[in-house]
């Protein structure tokens, strides 16, 4: 059941908020919590004033390749990486994974781009996935990146890094 975005719904000239977004496609029962998904993974938004506004011409380009990233097939043990456009093999098979309804969510770390990647599967792939992967903590996956996060946690003592890492993680 792939999601298909019907890109004749978005207005070039128009600014969406997360809401707007989620309206727009109400039909493919999208989530505001995917669309600030999306924004994490690659969708521009103007700025990073709250409401978060996304212009409709940025909004056609991603849900664009969006849809293209669904015809392309992924082996089990890839995902599709936004950055390189291709399937990537999760940075040392490091993925974590929570359930989300009737499927199983994984996130990943891009092994050549170090962006954030993600896949759903189904419940059942669980024991092939335990096999497959290394199954880590949230966090640990960005432990392995050379995100701003790291350096920024190791430039403070420890007292000071509880409070950094919220404010840079949300
Ligand atoms: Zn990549």
């Amino acid at each position: 059941m792939a999601k298909h975005y019907n890109l004749n719904l978005i207005s070039y000239q128009l600014c969406y908020t997360v809401d707007d977004i989620s309206l727009l496609f109400k039909k493919n029962k999208l989530h505001v919590q995917t669309v600030r998904s999306w924004i994490k993974n690659g969708l521009n938004t103007i700025d990073s004033k709250q409401p978060l506004l996304v212009f409709g011409y940025e909004l056609k380009e991603f849900l664009g390749k969006l849809n293209n990233s669904k015809k392309i097939s992924t082996k089990f043990d890839e995902f599709y990486c936004f950055s390189c456009k291709c399937p990537e093999i999760p940075y040392q098979r490091k993925i974590y994974i929570e359930k989300n309804g009737s499927y199983i969510k994984a996130k990943g770390i891009c092994s050549k781009s170090k962006k954030p990647t993600n896949k759903s599967y189904k419940l059942t792939d669980y024991q092939e996935l335990k096999k497959t992967f290394n199954l880590v903590d949230e966090l640990e996956l960005y432990d392995s990146t050379n995100t701003p996060l790291k350096t920024h946690i190791l430039d403070h003592d420890k007292n000071a890094s509880n409070e950094s890492l919220q404010g840079s993680l949300f």
